[in-house]
């Protein structure tokens, strides 16, 4: 188990594919190219002894496509254990699209790409991730029943982030609980990074409980409008690391907390919905334990979009989505006090009870 954020030079100098320190075991890794749409993605099935592979698309202006290939490993890899600790009969897979979203999404490399999930016959199944929307979904369906996350109107479960966002406010109330002995949030300073689809929604939650809400980002638009609607403050300052806070909420891109930032945490709890937020997660998950910060594991606590989608695949309802997501607070409670009794990271506790679960199917088979 080892992966690492690495720079591009770095990454040059190892093995293309099998040699990622991100590749950790993936069955199958897929290249896509159209030249017609312009698309260019690659789809990460890390493991299917649970289940097929489930996980969003991200779509993104990745620097290089070492850093496009570097994330889709680390992505998928993440959703094999996020759908092994909330128990569902998932395995991980993840895709990334490489382009801006913004200005290079069209119907047709939509489409396109959905006609290439369609190629690997259900051993990958789609979703939203950065980048996505609803309707981005509705047109992969046009071309296959691998795909959720697709509207309401159209028969799916709508929109993840919502729901994500509710999971996240219940790990971090679980953390609170843990760290402060009260999960009562209001007061708590907390400084959401990314206020985008879950991020918007994890500060009405939190405005909801009368939270001191910081909101950073990098579009200034969103600033502006979350700000607005919810009444909390942007953060002006240039290093959102060097501030006082209770509460560290992740909800952007992952690797944030790194060797340059972890020095400088001044926070008692993260929990946010950011994938892979460890840049390493060996290292920065005891760094964060040696600082006496409590770590809500990312994998943990941001399933309630899977268990959203999840409910589209196996026909269970609001109900349902809402009571599984809630559990997350009991999940997360029971992963923080398992880590201190067993003097071991809270995130290698969460990820050994992810493990011993696929462990177990595995010899089921
Ligand atoms: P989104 O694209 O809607 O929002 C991401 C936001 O982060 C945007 O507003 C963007 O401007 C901002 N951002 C990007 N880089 C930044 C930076 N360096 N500093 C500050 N802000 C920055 O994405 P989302 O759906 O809200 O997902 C957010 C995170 O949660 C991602 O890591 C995603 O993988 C994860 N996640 C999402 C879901 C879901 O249901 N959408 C489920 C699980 C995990």
């Amino acid at each position: 188990m080892i992966t690492d954020i690495v720079s591009t030079n770095e990454l040059t100098k190892i093995d293309p594919v099998f040699g990622q320190l991100s590749f950790d075991n993936h069955e199958q890794v897929v290249f896509c190219n159209d030249k017609d749409t312009g698309l260019k993605a690659i789809i990460g099935i890390h493991n299917t002894v649970l289940g097929p592979a489930l996980g969003g698309t991200r779509m993104w202006k990745y620097n290089s496509e070492w850093e496009a290939l570097n994330d889709v490993l680390r992505l998928s890899r993440g959703m094999t254990f996020k759908a092994a600790i909330t128990g569902l009969n998932l395995g991980g897979g993840k895709a990334v699209i490489i382009g801006d979203a913004k200005t290079e999404k069209t119907p047709e490399l939509m489409t396109k790409f959905g006609e290439f999930v369609h190629s690997l016959s259900g051993r990958y199944i789609t979703a939203e991730d950065v980048g996505m929307e609803t309707a981005d979904m509705d047109l992969v369906r046009t071309v296959t029943p691998f795909v959720t996350g697709i509207s309401e109107e159209k028969g799916g479960a709508g929109n993840p982030s919502p729901i994500t966002a509710y999971g996240v406010f219940m790990g971090m109330k679980a953390a609170s609980k843990y760290a402060f002995g009260t999960d009562i949030l209001e007061d708590r300073t907390i400084y959401v990074e990314g206020i985008g689809n879950v991020g918007e929604a994890l500060v009405e939650n939190l405005t909801n409980e009368g939270a001191k809400v910081y909101i950073v980002d990098i579009n200034q638009e969103r600033l502006q409008y979350v700000s607005e609607k919810y009444n909390v403050e942007i953060y002006n300052g240039s290093n959102l690391f060097a501030e006082e806070m209770d509460i560290y909420a992740p909800c952007a891109l992952g690797a944030t907390i790194n060797d340059d930032t972890i020095h400088q945490l001044n926070a008692k709890v993260v929990a946010g919905a950011a994938n892979n937020q460890l840049a390493n997660e060996q290292k920065h998950g005891m760094m964060l334990s040696q600082k006496g910060i409590v770590y809500a594991p990312d994998f943990l606590i941001n399933a309630g979009g899977i268990i959203n989608v999840y409910a589209e695949l196996e026909n269970y309802g609001r109900h349902e989505i809402i009571r599984k997501t809630e559990n997350i607070y009991n999940t997360t409670l029971e992963i923080l006090q398992n880590a201190e009794t067993n003097d071991v990271t809270t995130h290698q506790a969460a990820f050994d009870i992810a493990q011993s679960r696929i462990d177990a199917r595995k010899k089921e088979k």
